[in-house]
């Protein structure tokens, strides 16, 4: 792990039900986790307020998109005022889900953060190549158009945890090597320090998301630039979760 505070996020996705949420609430409720590790859940939005009430204050939420804009004659869509009004710090945004099955673009990607951070809502920032296009050596080249959509439309980086999501493990069970997560987090920090500021490069927090596991957390958290996790399937069992958070070393 490196210097910033250790982060652990869970992407609940589009799983749950009142009932199975209740008992991961129970579950992260009386799991024993480090205190010096930031955790934050991503409910689906219909169970914020569920989620809010009964998990206690040790954790915040994130929601897991928010519209472009301020809210008003944009059926089916959520705004950030509304998501704050619930009790949301943070947002996640450039998820590869939203980017590939939904579409959106780094444009798109890059306004709602501009918008999102305008407000005050905190952002994680997902980025991450393609399988094939990690095979055609085209790993850093993606990640970095994707980082320069975030800087370009971010006002400052205080507000934005980085997660670097290859789209190859996530969902998958094929986990990053360590070597093959750090190797992409030096990039991206380089990046930052070129492009953004050495402070920002030195002080920004770039998490790993991609099939992590219980069992596979320790390895990871030890690499020196991989400042926490972002984590989906494994975030739904709060046992298992709270064992990725302590892996804060
Ligand atoms: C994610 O969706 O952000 C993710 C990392 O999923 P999983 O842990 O299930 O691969």
């Amino acid at each position: 792990a490196g210097s910033g505070k250790f982060f652990v996020g869970g992407n609940w996705k589009c799983n749950g039900t009142k009932e199975s949420i209740s008992k991961l609430i129970s579950e992260l409720n009386s799991a024993k986790m480090e205190s010096d590790v930031d955790v934050v859940v991503a409910p689906p939005y219909v169970y914020i307020e569920q989620v809010r009430s009964a998990l206690t204050d040790r954790f915040e939420i994130s929601a897991q998109n928010s519209w472009v804009g301020k809210g008003g004659a944009f059926t089916g869509e959520i705004s950030v005022e509304q998501l704050k009004d619930i009790g949301c710090k943070w947002v996640i945004l450039g998820h590869s889900e939203r980017r590939h099955i939904i579409g959106e673009d780094n444009e798109f990607i890059g306004k709602k953060s501009a918008y999102a951070l305008g407000q005050k809502l905190k952002v994680i920032a997902c980025i991450g190549e393609k399988l094939e296009e990690r095979e055609a050596g085209k790993t850093f080249d993606v990640c970095f158009q994707q980082m320069k959509a975030f800087a370009d439309n971010v006002p400052s980086w205080d507000d934005v945890v980085i997660a670097y999501e290859p789209v190859w493990a996530i969902g998958t069970g094929k986990v990053a090597t360590p070597e093959q997560a750090q190797e992409v987090h030096v990039a991206v920090r380089d990046w930052l320090k070129k492009n953004v500021s050495s402070e920002v490069a030195s002080k920004t927090r770039i998490i790993y998301g991609g099939s992590v596991n219980g069992s596979n957390c320790a390895e990871l958290a030890k690499q020196k630039d991989i400042d926490g996790f972002l984590v989906g399937g494994a975030s739904l069992k709060g046992p298992e979760f709270a064992t990725i958070v302590n892996s804060v070393t």
